[in-house]
């Protein structure tokens, strides 16, 4: 079978009530390839709101969960609050959290570990900075961040996985990754994923670009035959999602 072509949402910390309605029900009247599988994130205020407005098909993901059950973390949410609010996804490992919040290769994949056996399914964030893209390091720090959570998770649950390959450099800054540097890091992963995984979860599991996607650049990445989608930032809050969305047809 096909990957199945995957195009998420993060809404990062933007919209309020009236935009993320106004944005839902864009999307909900919208025609959206039938064969693509959408995924958005708002704020996690509007996880409720987000998922009780959006088309039962459109999924709809938190922009991070922690690692424990519930208890006394204040200021956290649980894999179970998801759970109950009908999330289904988190977006885990996004470099703004690893580089503004200062979250670790380890702590990022316990959390994958958590939101998998809790019964979410994890859009699985890696990438380098322009200093590691400079020095030649950038399929040494996707590999490191990749084997964290190989050390945390089955071969099975790997199913439930989405990686996002999102070239630090490239996020918010206008300046995307060229097909073939995106291309070539995607093949790197999934010859990681038949190495270190299984053949099983090299062939299905879906790797995504996120970076400076635009409605203009969205063609030419998604022809790359290790582009199977993209996590969009900025873009995802426009009209222009929807043209990202159906890059395909
Ligand atoms: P961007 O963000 O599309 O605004 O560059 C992508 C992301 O951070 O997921």
């Amino acid at each position: 079978m096909p990957r199945q072509f995957f195009v998420g949402g993060n809404f990062k910390m933007n919209g309020v009530q009236e935009s993320i309605t106004n944005i839902v029900n864009n999307l909900n009247s919208a025609k959206l390839d039938s064969n693509t599988e959408v995924v958005i994130s708002p704020p996690a205020v509007y996880l409720a709101l987000t998922r009780s407005l959006a088309d039962p098909k459109i999924g709809v993901a938190a922009q991070n969960v922690y690692d424990k059950p519930n208890g006394a973390f204040t200021g956290e949410i649980s894999v179970e609050h998801l759970r109950d609010t009908k999330v289904d996804w988190a977006v885990i490992g996004h470099s703004e959290r690893r580089v503004i919040l200062k979250e670790c290769d380890d702590f990022i994949a316990r959390k994958v570990k958590a939101a998998i056996e809790g019964g979410l399914s994890v859009i699985f964030c890696v990438g380098e900075t322009l200093e590691e893209r400079e020095a030649n390091k950038t399929i040494e720090v996707v590999t490191r961040q990749l084997n964290a959570a190989a050390k945390e998770l089955s071969k099975e649950q790997w199913a439930k996985v989405v990686i996002a390959y999102e070239p630090v450099w490239a996020i918010g800054t206008g300046k995307v990754a060229t097909t073939e540097q995106a291309q070539e890091v995607h093949a790197a992963i999934r010859k990681w994923l038949g190495e270190a995984i299984s053949p099983q979860a090299k062939e299905d599991v879906r790797i995504i670009y996120g970076g400076s996607v635009s409605e203009k650049n969205c063609r030419e990445l998604a022809k790359q035959p290790d582009v199977d989608g993209f996590l969009v930032g900025g873009a995802s809050l426009k009209p222009a999602f929807v043209d990202i969305i159906n890059a395909r047809i």
